[in-house]
C-alpha cells in the first residue's frame, strides 16, 4: 500500500500578487504608507458595511482590538469576567488593558459563556468586576441582544471577542465587537484587527488610541494610546481579500457541508449552525469524551493533523494559572472533546472521507 499523504489541519491562503497589484499601484501613486491613508479608510468602510457597523476602528491585530475596547469601557485595576475556554490571546488582552481575568465556565453545548453563567459567577466574584469579555465560539456569531440586556441589567460593560466571526456578523450594537484579521482567520490580511460598534464616538476614540491619542490632524495627544495602526500595505491585502471573500466563504460553506453530510449518522457533531448560518476558517468536531483518545490515535496513525485550537482552557496555561476563577466544570469536561479537523480548500473528497472515518 502506498504511504498515506499527510492531511494538513489548516492551510491559509491570502490574496496573491495578481489581485494585489492594482492596490499596491495605488500606494505607489499616492506615496502614503500609513496614518489612516486612503486604502485603510476604504478598507475600514467596506469592512464595517459588511459587518453592519456604524463605526469601525482598524487595529494592528485582534488582540490589540480587544485590549483597546476594554481600555475604553472598563476601569483599570478590577476584574474582567471571561470564559476560561477561549484562545489564550483573550486573557493577554485583558491583562494588557490593566484588568485581571476572572475565568468562568462555558455552556457545554454552545461552548460559550452565557448570561446565566455570568450572573452566577458575578455572585461569587472575589473583587469588583469592571467588564465582561464575551467570546464567540470559533467564529459563531455572539448573542449581542442577550448581552446588551445583561449590560443594561448589571451596569457592567460588555465587550465581544468575536475574533473569528467577521463573516458571521450581521448588524452591530453599541457593545464593541472585536475581530481578528490574522492570516489564519476567514478574512486574513497577515496581521490586523477591527473594533465595530454602533457607538461611533467609541470607535472614533478607539481609532485615536491606535495613533498616539491624536484625535484630528493636529498632533496633540488627547488620550493615552499607542501605535496600533495598520499600514496601507495591510489595507491593500484587506481590499483584495474582500474582493475574493464571496467565493472564499462559498467554498468554505461547501466544505463544511461535505463534512456535515458525512457526519449525519455519527456521534461526533459540529457546532450548531456551522456552515449553514455562519462559516469560518476552522471546523471542530465535538466528540464523546469516552472516544476522544481513540479518535486522536486513529488520526495520528492515518497521518491526519488535528488540533485543539483553544487547548484545554486559559487556566491550564502557566501564565494564567493563578488568576481567579469560578467553577470550570463544563469547560474541563468539554474542552478535551473539541477537536479541530482538517479544514482548507485544498482538501480532496478522499481526504475528507479519511478524516470522517476516524470519527465515531
Ligand atoms: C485569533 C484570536 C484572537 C487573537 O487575534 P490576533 O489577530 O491573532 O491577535 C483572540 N481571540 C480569539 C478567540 C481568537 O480566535
Amino acid at each position: 500500500m502506498p504511504a498515506r499523504t499527510l492531511v494538513r489541519v489548516l492551510r491559509p491562503q491570502l490574496p496573491t500578487i495578481g489581485t494585489l497589484k492594482p492596490y499596491i499601484e495605488r500606494i505607489d501613486g499616492a506615496r502614503i504608507y500609513s496614518n489612516y491613508g486612503p486604502l485603510s479608510r476604504e478598507f475600514g468602510e467596506r469592512l464595517g458595511r459588511m459587518a453592519g457597523a456604524a463605526g469601525t476602528a482598524l487595529t494592528a491585530n485582534g488582540t490589540s482590538a480587544i485590549e483597546l475596547a476594554l481600555r475604553l469601557r472598563a476601569r483599570q485595576g478590577s476584574l474582567c469576567l471571561m470564559p476560561a475556554f477561549t484562545f489564550i490571546a483573550s486573557a493577554h488582552a485583558v491583562c494588557n488593558a490593566g484588568l485581571t481575568p476572572y475565568l468562568a465556565d462555558v455552556d457545554a453545548e454552545a461552548l460559550v459563556l452565557t448570561t446565566q453563567i455570568a450572573h452566577a459567577a458575578l455572585a461569587q466574584a472575589p473583587a469588583q468586576v469592571a467588564a465582561v469579555l464575551v467570546v464567540s465560539a470559533f467564529g459563531a456569531p455572539p448573542d449581542q441582544g442577550a448581552w446588551a440586556q445583561f449590560e443594561a441589567d448589571t451596569g457592567i460593560p460588555v465587550v465581544f471577542d468575536a475574533a473569528a466571526a467577521v463573516t458571521a456578523l450581521d448588524g452591530i450594537g453599541r457593545q464593541p465587537v472585536c475581530v481578528s484579521l490574522h492570516a489564519t482567520k476567514v478574512l486574513g490580511i497577515g496581521e490586523g484587527g477591527a473594533i465595530f460598534s454602533a457607538d461611533t464616538a467609541l470607535t472614533d476614540e478607539a481609532t485615536a488610541l491606535t495613533g498616539f491619542g491624536f484625535r484630528s490632524a493636529e498632533r496633540v495627544s488627547t488620550l493615552r494610546g499607542g501605535n496600533y495602526r495598520i499600514s496601507e500595505y495591510a489595507a491593500a491585502v484587506g481590499l483584495a481579500a474582500m474582493d475574493g471573500l464571496p467565493q472564499q466563504t462559498a467554498a468554505l460553506r461547501a466544505l463544511t457541508a461535505a463534512y456535515a453530510s458525512r457526519l449525519q449518522h455519527k456521534a461526533a457533531r459540529l457546532q450548531r449552525g456551522a456552515g449553514a448560518q455562519w462559516v469560518t476558517m476552522t471546523l471542530n468536531a465535538i466528540v464523546p469524551a469516552s472516544q476522544v483518545q481513540a479518535v486522536t490515535d486513529r488520526m495520528d496513525a492515518d497521518r491526519i493533523e488535528w488540533r485543539r485550537w483553544w487547548g484545554l482552557g486559559c487556566h491550564r496555561h502557566p501564565a494564567f494559572a493563578d488568576v481567579p476563577r469560578a467553577t470550570l466544570r463544563q469547560t474541563d469536561a468539554v474542552a478535551p472533546c473539541v477537536i479541530g479537523l482538517p479544514f482548507h480548500l485544498g482538501l480532496t473528497q478522499d481526504e475528507i472521507d479519511r478524516v470522517v472515518a476516524c470519527l465515531p
